[in-house]
């Protein structure tokens, strides 16, 4: 396994040690006013959403626009995610799934909070909250639908069981109108939720995109 993270313990188990201690340093450093919870939410909050996501949103785009990438992540998300220098701890087996128009990927951790950092950086607190890891596999259509994700129901919805193993990583369709935008133009229509895939990619004028998309969708017939 060489891994310090498996599934044999009970859920969150693993969490707990560092949890309290954290919540116990911002308990002390809060009462001597010494810093303002709401500054450190709103950290957390940037790294969860903007920080942590910009290397997946990276390897997204570079599938979208790089035939041969997106062939290469197919086959060995984790060498083609490693080109790019998304290395590291709870990265080290990744596994890329492709949305098409017929069927939308979706990640869980239905006993834990396993989650690929390097790519994605911290889970955020309802990827950890037992009501999705439990929800999502019995009912993946209702629970996008309070994302406001209302997918066709001609989309089939294919749910993914992250592992100490095996982390996923969904790549959204890539938005209609985009043949000229850049990389980096297009990782911005990235969004965590998106990689997730409690989400899809932005369309150009900032909305998120319906689930119609375009080519670039490669391992899947
Ligand atoms: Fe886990």
């Amino acid at each position: 396994m060489g891994s310090d993270h498996d599934h044999g313990h009970g859920p969150d188990n693993h969490l707990q040690p560092i949890e309290a201690r954290v919540r116990a340093l911002e308990t002390i450093l809060t009462e001597k006013g010494l810093i303002d919870p709401a500054a450190i939410d709103a950290i957390v909050d940037t790294y969860q959403n903007e920080v942590g996501p910009r290397n997946g949103a990276a390897v997204v785009a570079r599938a979208w626009t790089d035939p041969d990438f997106a062939a290469w992540l197919a086959d060995d998300a984790t060498a083609a995610i490693a080109s790019l220098d998304f290395v590291g701890r709870q990265g080290e087996h990744m596994q890329a799934v492709f949305n098409t128009p017929d069927e939308h990927n979706v990640v869980v951790c239905t006993l834990c909070s396993c989650y690929p950092w390097p790519v994605l950086g911290l889970p955020p607190v309802w990827y950890k909250s037992p009501p999705y890891r439990s929800r999502v596999v019995i009912e993946p259509r209702a629970v996008l639908a309070e994302f406001g994700l209302e997918l066709p129901e001609s989309t089939s919805i294919r749910v993914w069981d992250s592992t100490a193993e095996l982390r996923y990583l969904v790549i959204p369709t890539r938005p209609q109108g985009t043949d000229d935008w850049s990389e980096d133009e297009l990782a911005s229509l990235v969004s965590r939720d998106s990689m997730i895939g409690t989400g899809v990619a932005a369309d150009p004028d900032g909305t998120e995109a319906a689930a119609t998309p375009t080519a670039g969708t490669p391992g899947t017939p």
